[in-house]
Formats: C-alpha cells, sequence, structure tokens
C-alpha cells in the first residue's frame, strides 16, 4: 500500500510495532519454508529476480525479500511504534501509539490474519500433565520434550509440524478436520502455477456463492521444500504418523475425537479432484496437453479400519499437545463500532464500514489470493484508487 500511495504522491506513514518483517521474524518456525514459489512472490513494482524462481523462500530470504523491498520502495516505515488505539474524529481518525499520537483522514489496517492462535475451549480440560504449545510458540523440535504428540489441525501448518516432529523421532498423532488436499505438483507443474494461469487464485469475492465460508476455508495442505514432496495425510502415514478424527471433548483425561474422519477425508479427495478438473478443462482450452504432463489421479486417502475415538490422556502416551487450529487478527486497539458479533470487521472488499479506513491481508478480501504475498499487489491497487476518491471527497461505499 505504501507503493502504491507513494505512487499517487500521497503523504502517508507505515506504523509497525516490531521492524519490517516483524511476523516473518518473530512469529514462524525455523524450517519454514514459504510454500508459494519464489516467482509467486510479486510485491508492486518488484518481482523476483533470482536464479532459482521455482524455489521456496526460507524465513531468512523471506524476511531479506521484505527488507530490501521496503528499502527500494523507501516506504516511511516508523518501526517500534504500537498502535494501542484508532478513534474516529470529525474529518478523519486518531491513531494512538507509544511513540506519540497522529492525526489523520484515512487509516489502512495491515496488522495481519495471524494474531491470534485459535485454541479451542475444551483445552481447559486437559490434564495438568499434557504440555501445551501453539503454532505460533513453536520454533524447532528441540522445543517438545520427548514422548508423544498430539497435533490437533491437518492444515499447512499442522502437516508440516507434524512431519518434522515425527522425522525427530516424536510418535506423532494428527487430529484431522477439515482440510483441503492439494498435490504439489500436478502434470509436471507446481500446484500454484496452475491455480495461478488458469484464474482460481483470482476468483472474486463479489463473486462466490458463499464468501463468509469462502473466508474460512483453511490452508492448502502443502509445503514448499527442495524435493517439492507431498505432505498430504498419506505422506504423514508413510512416515508413520497416525491419523485420527476431530478434537471433539476432553472429559475425565480422555480427549474424544468424532467419527467423522473418513468422510473428511473423501470430501478432501473429492474436492481436490474438482481442483484437477478445472486445471484439466483449461489445459485442454489452452492446447496445453502436448507441453505438460498426461492428467492422471492421486491414490485417496489411506486410513486405517477403525481410527480411535478416544486417547487416555494420562497413560503418557500423549506428552504434548501442539495447537495447529488456526489464527484470528487482533482489534483489540481499534476503538470503534466497526466489528460484528463475531469480532470480524464489517467491510466490503476491504472498505471498512467506516469513511476512509481500509483493509488488508486477511483471507479473500478480495480474491482468493489475498491471503498471499500475491495477493497485495491487486488488492491495494484496487483499495488505493478508493481511497484516493475518498480524500477528492467521491468515494462511494464499493470499491
Ligand atoms: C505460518 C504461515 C505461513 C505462511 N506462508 C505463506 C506463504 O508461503 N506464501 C504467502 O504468500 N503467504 C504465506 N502466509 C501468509 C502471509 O503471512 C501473508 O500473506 C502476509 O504476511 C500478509 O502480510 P501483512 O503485512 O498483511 O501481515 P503480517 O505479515 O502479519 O504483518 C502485519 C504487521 O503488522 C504489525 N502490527 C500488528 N499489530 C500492530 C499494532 N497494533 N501496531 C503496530 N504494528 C502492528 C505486525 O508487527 C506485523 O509486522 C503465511 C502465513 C502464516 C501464518
Amino acid at each position: 500500500m505504501s507503493w502504491q500511495l507513494t505512487q499517487r504522491s500521497i503523504d502517508h506513514v507505515v506504523l509497525e510495532r516490531g521492524e519490517v518483517a516483524h511476523s516473518w521474524k518473530t512469529e514462524r518456525w525455523r524450517s519454514l519454508r514459504l510454500l508459494t514459489p519464489s516467482w509467486q512472490s510479486r510485491l508492486p513494482g518488484y518481482g523476483y529476480e533470482g536464479a532459482d524462481p521455482d524455489g521456496f523462500r526460507t524465513m531468512p530470504e523471506t524476511i531479506a525479500f521484505l527488507e530490501t523491498y521496503a528499502k527500494v520502495i523507501s516506504a516511511p516505515v516508523r518501526e517500534h511504534t504500537t498502535v494501542s488505539s484508532v478513534r474516529r474524529t470529525d474529518d478523519g481518525y486518531e491513531v494512538t501509539t507509544d511513540q506519540g499520537t497522529w492525526q489523520c483522514r484515512t487509516v489502512v489496517i495491515a496488522t495481519g490474519a495471524c494474531n491470534i492462535p485459535m485454541v479451542p475451549a475444551l483445552a481447559a480440560a486437559l490434564p495438568s500433565e499434557i504440555r501445551t504449545m501453539t503454532a505460533l510458540e513453536y520454533k524447532g523440535p528441540e522445543q517438545v520434550e520427548p514422548g508423544g504428540v498430539l497435533v490437533v489441525g491437518a492444515s499447512a501448518t499442522g502437516t508440516q509440524i507434524a512431519e518434522e516432529l515425527q522425522r525427530a523421532g516424536h510418535p506423532v498423532t494428527i487430529s484431522v478436520g477439515e482440510h483441503v488436499r492439494v498435490p504439489r505438483t500436478y502434470r509436471g507443474r507446481d500446484i500454484q502455477w496452475w491455480m495461478d494461469k488458469c484464474g482460481v487464485l483470482d476468483d472474486r469475492y463479489d463473486e462466490v456463492d458463499d464468501l463468509v465460508r469462502a473466508r474460512h476455508v483453511p490452508s492448502l495442505q502443502l509445503a514448499g521444500s527442495t524435493d517439492r514432496r507431498d505432505v498430504d495425510l498419506n505422506h504423514l502415514s508413510g512416515l508413520g504418523v497416525r491419523h485420527i478424527g476431530r478434537l471433539a471433548n476432553v472429559t475425565d483425561g480422555k480427549a474424544q475425537f468424532s467419527g467423522s474422519l473418513r468422510n473428511l477425508c473423501e470430501l478432501a479427495d473429492l474436492k481436490m479432484n474438482r481442483l484437477l478438473e478445472r486445471i484439466d478443462v483449461w489445459a485442454a482450452e489452452q492446447e496445453l496437453d502436448g507441453d505438460v504432463e498426461p492428467h492422471h489421479r492421486f491414490d485417496a486417502t489411506r486410513l486405517e479400519d477403525s481410527p480411535p475415538l478416544e486417547l487416555k490422556l494420562k497413560s503418557g502416551e500423549i506428552r504434548t499437545i501442539l495447537w495447529a487450529t488456526g489464527y484470528r487478527p487482533d482489534y483489540s486497539w481499534l476503538e470503534m463500532p466497526v466489528l460484528d458479533r463475531k469480532g470480524r470487521l464489517r467491510h466490503e472488499g476491504g472498505v471498512v464500514e467506516s469513511p476512509g479506513m481500509y483493509l488488508l491481508g486477511i483471507p479473500f478480501l478480495r480474491r482468493r489470493k489475498s491471503s498471499l504475498i500475491d495477493g497485495a499487489a491487486d488488492d491495494t491497487k484496487v483499495l488505493c484508487e478508493h481511497l484516493v476518491r475518498t480524500l477528492d471527497g467521491k468515494a462511494e461505499v464499493h470499491a
């Protein structure tokens, strides 16, 4: 957004509580690589120019990329400046920080979608001998005491951490709720290449059937690795990770799991095949069939015949529970009536229900790719144009 504002000569400042790339420096585990190939981290006015566009950036590389971008575009970043409140005034907003107060006509909320880990309320009933950790706290296997681990959640975060802990010698059980299975590569190309090219990532917020649902679809079961391996449930069971249903209850020292595991896996397989069909249709339309490998389908998710419905938490089998159950944004500093009863910001494609206030960086803000680094270019362009109209007194509700 800073790049867009600079292009239009709009005076602005970027307030950051930590340093540039703070979330990548402090809130990710060490071995993480981006699950999007390097060519796909396109920021406005700045693409990938290295020698490995199909590789997946490590955390130090991701941090360096964002730091360089901030320098290249001369973003007016004020680091170590925490916003503690934003209030509406007669002609704009008052932004209070630990470094002083700002008056401004417009505010762009770009504080991220993953500020607070979502831990289910049933965690309160866990016996005291079970250690717990959120994915936000997890940095590497050495933090986890020897013994069995129950990873709750089987999306990008849960499957990646389950793999790492199993390889480090922990017997891992993964509790599987709704998930989105995709292969890393299909017909010889990266799945992100296909989704980018055939328009899946450009699906618009005002064209999907159920936007609330689309905004809550779990992240893809994907990882960035040098060998481009899948991290789906079949890969994990091949490593010895045990699958169990959705964690439903904790009572009398026992964890109880839903019996819907098989259904959820069948649904994930079905949806993966639907995506592959969309890709195949597009490839045929583009007459790519001679240039890429033939179409094919992947094995269905394999499960043991009767996955357990209960685990005894005092038996010593499970020592640690790792919550990979998703995140939510933190708007506790927003002192304005713009949240719905579930604490979500009320907005129309990023135009918040308060004149001159905008939102960025949340799932399906305007497009399927809005939750990715690559989504910022399109979203900021449209929202910056709206912001300019606001400053000119010509803004309408929709962007
Ligand atoms: C585990 C994980 C893996 C991911 N992998 C990928 C990937 O492979 N590829 C991809 O494209 N995307 C990935 N994403 C999504 C990616 O994080 C987002 O696309 C991107 O970070 C959004 O950038 P942002 O600037 O909107 O939010 P963030 O990166 O979260 O930045 C928000 C910033 O706001 C600051 N802030 C928050 N509150 C305040 C405050 N009160 N005052 C001042 N500053 C504040 C924070 O310090 C932070 O620096 C991943 C996300 C997670 C959680």
